[in-house]
């Protein structure tokens, strides 16, 4: 059996999200430069420039891209050799804290919907625990900002409603988001499963690699029809109209229930940042 160090977990939990406030991926980077070239109203083309020189800025300056740092969200897959002698989901949430403390980035979090007391922290993540073989620990982080989560939507279709349901809700959850999603956008799409798996699924596919492919075909062809079809909204780059409302759109399906349609709209801005690490766990008696 294998293991990882509580510190290597919080150490690496606290680089991967100040790492994911200052530095936009790269890909996502060309992809921005690329829409620009592309862009066909000229507000719009001015707004991805500036985009693209606020995140120069945030990477050179050590600096958040955005005043809001977000949810911390982790997925988390971990080999099935590996062991943990200590609470892994506490771990985490010490990384966060360190991280948001030392990075300097806002605590977004409150301990009740209700009440609104800031944890003052950003803790308690959202972690999400999967199991892979091996004796690997993959993370991915993201600090999820609040404007694009707040216009993402779920909804039960009936069988019935098929893929023209499916296209309908997605083009209109991304045009009621307008500019408060902040756009261009990364749309991620969650289609089948229930009620929770649908709105998982969504979130996964926004951790999805921007220039990968959906797993089969049926999801492929949707998600360059809904991109096709969202950059012909006018949404434009924060809303202001234009030809750039999303850089990608990510569908990930599940098998479902005869009577059931669940789509799930994950919108993801702009600043979409994310990071991911893969740790190898010790022999244990390395460990001792
Ligand atoms: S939606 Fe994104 S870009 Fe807009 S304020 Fe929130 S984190 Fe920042």
């Amino acid at each position: 059996m294998y293991t990882i160090k509580r510190k290597t977990i919080i150490e690496t939990i606290k680089d991967l999200f100040i790492d994911s406030a200052y530095n936009l991926d790269e890909k996502l980077v060309s992809s921005l430069k690329k829409a620009k070239q592309s862009e066909t109203n000229n507000l719009g083309k001015n707004i991805l420039d500036r985009i693209i020189d606020n995140q120069e800025i945030a990477r050179n300056d050590d600096i958040p891209l955005c005043q809001d740092t977000g949810v911390s969200v982790v997925f988390l897959e971990i080999g099935r050799e590996l062991i943990f002698d200590y609470d892994l989901e506490e771990a985490i949430n010490v990384g966060v804290r360190r991280g948001y403390i030392d990075g300097f980035l806002r605590k977004s979090i409150v301990k009740h919907p209700l009440n609104r007391i800031n944890t003052l922290d950003n803790t308690p993540a959202i972690v999400h625990f999967n199991f892979i073989p091996g004796n690997k620990l993959i993370i991915h982080v993201a600090p999820k900002g609040g404007g694009s989560e707040n216009m993402s939507r779920l909804k039960m279709l009936s069988p019935s409603e098929g893929e023209a349901g499916v296209i309908d809700f997605v083009l209109d959850t991304v045009k009621k988001a307008g500019g408060k999603a902040c756009p261009p956008l990364i749309v991620g799409v969650g289609i089948g499963g229930n009620f929770e798996k649908s709105a998982l699924l969504a979130k996964q596919a926004i951790f999805r690699s921007i220039d990968d492919n959906a797993k089969n075909e049926v999801d492929q062809k949707l998600e360059k029809l809904l991109l096709e079809k969202i950059n012909k909204l006018n949404v434009g780059p924060m809303g202001l109209g234009g030809t750039t409302t999303a850089l990608a759109v990510k569908v990930n399906s599940f098998p479902c229930h005869i009577a059931s349609l669940p789509v799930a709209v994950n919108l993801q801005c702009h600043s979409a940042r994310k990071k991911e690490v893969t740790l190898i766990g010790k022999k244990i008696n390395n460990t001792n």
